[in-house]
């Protein structure tokens, strides 16, 4: 793993999933179903945690997404699902907290947006209600803060304080403090309210990356609460994909970020699951934690005239990701794993070598061999029809040998 500096912050136990402190940076997603619709959420949140989700929130915006919540619970732990489930409130936090007691127990976390909860009015602290039914039920929350619903009074104030000043600063900047301001001064409030530390999480999240990586280091420079990260609104395909990847990676590098989602739009009918894959890409892609053993391939080139190596690099990765819920228990460290597949002589050898275990598979006009090399040294060579078989072949007695958990002697008679 890379040695990296984390940020030190409060750790807090969301439903048994500890996150900050030192604790591994957990990934989590969020469901796009109607929360009301139990069996869709169920499915889609089971889907989310089999790909390695290891928090799922679903939207509570209604009386009946409210009434369905435990019954969410309830049906993913008849199913052997534990994974915790937060809540996502907006607007009406308050009210569906209070009358729904059933969803306030069952949900591991609240998510409240200090930009419309009405924080510190005097006849409507809905805020402080939410809090109180935190409190009341030992739930941590997140405070998320987003610049598309931040809190136009405390924006206003602070434009106007600004606008006053000798040295006025431009208006990006004074939104960014307004969104980590929000984020902090709701903290506080929540804290003043009765609320330990230790059940309070902050995100503060944009659209863009810049904006998004000079609000997290103000944020963390000016506090240790546990932090939520992720860029807002990241978009469809490769557009959300790399800005999330370019903004989570420069946090992430600095050691600011102690539970991560990658907020992708699917395309009509795509996979949810893709979010908690690219986030878990993103931790082992920096070293951060290991998931799957990683395939390295390379990208091809006029050296290689046949779609060969690429089904095969494609198969292999499947492969590997298919086992992954069989070995995680049974072989531990597989995960850790760097497997190559390489389109020909000139750097498929030495990346096989680099690799646990690599093939280096033949290019146009070579002789049609594949070396397999396991742990840097030739193991065999590969002919004919069989290539990939064989490989999986070799790939699994690497894995029995390497990393199976030895089995408990039976006691004779038991
Ligand atoms: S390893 Fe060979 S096939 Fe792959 S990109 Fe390099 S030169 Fe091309």
């Amino acid at each position: 793993m890379a040695v990296i500096h984390r940020r030190l912050s409060v750790p807090v136990n969301v439903g048994g999933v500890m996150v900050g402190g030192n604790h591994p940076i957990v990934v989590q997603s969020m469901t796009n179903t109607d929360t009301a619709d139990v069996a869709s959420t169920v499915n889609q949140t089971m889907a989310l945690a089999r790909a390695g989700s290891e928090l799922v929130r679903v939207t509570v915006n209604t009386e009946e997404a409210a009434a369905a919540v435990p019954r969410i619970v309830d049906t993913l732990r008849q199913f052997g699902v534990h994974v915790p489930i937060a809540g996502d409130f907006h607007y009406n936090g308050h009210i569906l907290l209070k009358k729904y007691p059933d969803c306030a127990r069952a949900l591991a976390k609240y998510r409240i947006n200090p930009g419309n909860v009405n924080i510190g009015k005097k006849h409507d602290d809905n805020f402080r209600t939410m809090i109180e039914a935190a409190i009341e039920y030992g739930k941590p929350v997140r405070i998320g803060v987003n610049w598309g619903s931040l809190d136009q009074a405390l924006l206003t104030r602070m434009m106007d304080e600004n606008a006053k000043s000798a040295t006025p600063l431009d208006a990006r900047e004074v939104t960014l403090n307004a969104i980590v301001e929000s984020g902090l001064l709701s903290a506080e409030h929540a804290e003043s309210y009765g609320l330990d530390r230790d059940r309070i999480i902050i995100s503060a999240k944009v659209s863009t990356v810049q904006d998004l990586v000079d609000v997290y280091r103000k944020l963390a420079a000016r506090c240790d609460y546990a932090l939520h990260l992720g860029l807002t609104e990241a978009g469809m395909g490769a557009k959300g994909i790399v800005a999330t990847t370019a903004a989570l990676s420069i946090l992430l590098q600095e050691g600011i970020g102690d539970t991560i989602r990658a907020s992708l739009t699917p395309p009509p009918g795509g996979d949810r699951t893709e979010e908690v894959l690219v986030s878990q890409q993103v931790l082992q892609s920096l070293g951060l934690r290991s998931f799957t053993p990683q395939v390295t391939a390379c990208p091809g080139c006029g050296r290689t005239t046949s779609t060969f190596f690429q089904e095969m690099a494609a198969e292999i990765q499947g492969y590997l990701r298919r086992q992954m819920p069989v070995w995680k228990d049974s072989h531990p460290g597989v995960e850790e794993m760097k497997v190559a597949v390489m389109g020909c002589i000139v750097n498929g050898p030495g990346e096989s070598k680099h690799a646990n275990i690599g093939i280096s598979l033949p290019g146009t006009f070579e002789e049609p061999v594949a070396p397999v090399y396991v742990d840097g040294k030739l193991f065999r060579t590969l002919r004919g029809d069989s290539i990939v078989a064989e490989f999986t072949a070799i790939l699994n007695d690497y894995v029995e040998r390497k990393y199976a958990v030895a089995e408990t002697a039976q006691v004779a008679g038991d």
